[in-house]
């Protein structure tokens, strides 16, 4: 055996990403899932990923209609040609559209990979219990987000109103257009050091974007990559870690 063939103890189980929101942050959870999964075997493996990427601009409008049921429907198709394709789990590319998730999962068998199961147990694992939100504006002020952390053990610390509405102004004028700028930079700091003087004793990048402008070291607290802790929820599950283990492989005959 050469020395780059690492022996596999199972197969990888292919995960369904419904990416596209936006398209400037799905890349980093392939590219994440695979090193992980490459990391964890060795030699050429990489990881069994299908991708169901939306036209952002048809979300956006549901989201700006405020028709949540639609934007569930919309994302509920793209889990079922996922698991339709042979996806073995799906996830959401985005914190704010798990604000559909129960629709999504209702839609499919597969497991859906939560956002918050990922960003909470992010949280645990560095010592965050009352944890700041950044991301779009109905992630900032909505149950879905609040609760949802609440509920997985980690207290959830709001930022005032002019801060929703500057990072939500950010994500959408700038971030998921493409658009990175310093100006950017030092008022998305400024929201993070209010909200450190609010309470929180981390913040969670809540939206799948503003790892593209923050990194993890740029404040004095920590800083949660939302995208990473929900890509390596991911390669966990490829691995065959997460919901519903695979089952052995049957005994291979010998005949
Ligand atoms: N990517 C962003 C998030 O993680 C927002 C984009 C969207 O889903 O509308 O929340």
């Amino acid at each position: 055996m050469s020395q780059t063939q690492t022996l596999t103890p199972g197969p990888l189980r292919p995960i369904g990403l419904i990416g596209g929101m936006s398209y400037h942050s799905t890349v980093d959870y392939y590219m994440a899932i695979n090193d992980q999964v490459a990391a964890a075997r060795g030699g050429f493996s990489s990881a069994p990923i299908l991708l169901s990427s939306v036209d952002f601009a048809v979300i956006r409008a549901f989201q700006e209609a405020g028709d949540w049921a639609g934007a569930g429907r919309e994302l509920a198709g793209h889990a079922v040609r996922l698991e339709r394709a042979g996806a073995q789990a799906v996830m959401i590319c985005t914190n704010l559209m798990h604000k559909v998730a129960p629709a999504v999962q209702a839609a499919v068998k597969a497991p859906l990979l939560h956002m918050l199961d990922a960003v909470a147990g992010a949280a645990r694992d560095r010592g965050v219990d009352r944890l700041g939100i950044m991301g779009a504006r109905w992630t900032m002020t909505e149950p879905f987000y609040a609760d949802g952390l609440r509920q997985r053990g980690v207290e959830p610390v709001r930022a005032d109103d002019a801060d929703v509405a500057l990072t939500d102004q950010i994500i959408f004028q700038e971030l998921t257009l493409g658009r990175v700028t310093n100006s950017s930079r030092q008022a998305l700091l400024g929201v993070v050091d209010r909200l450190v003087r609010a309470g929180a004793r981390g913040v969670v990048l809540g939206c799948t974007e503003l790892p593209l402008i923050l990194k993890p070291g740029d404040a004095e607290v920590p800083l949660l990559d939302s995208t990473a802790a929900h890509a390596a929820l991911a390669a966990r599950f490829v691995l065959g870690g997460g919901p519903n283990p695979a089952p052995p492989p049957p005994a291979r005959s010998r005949e």
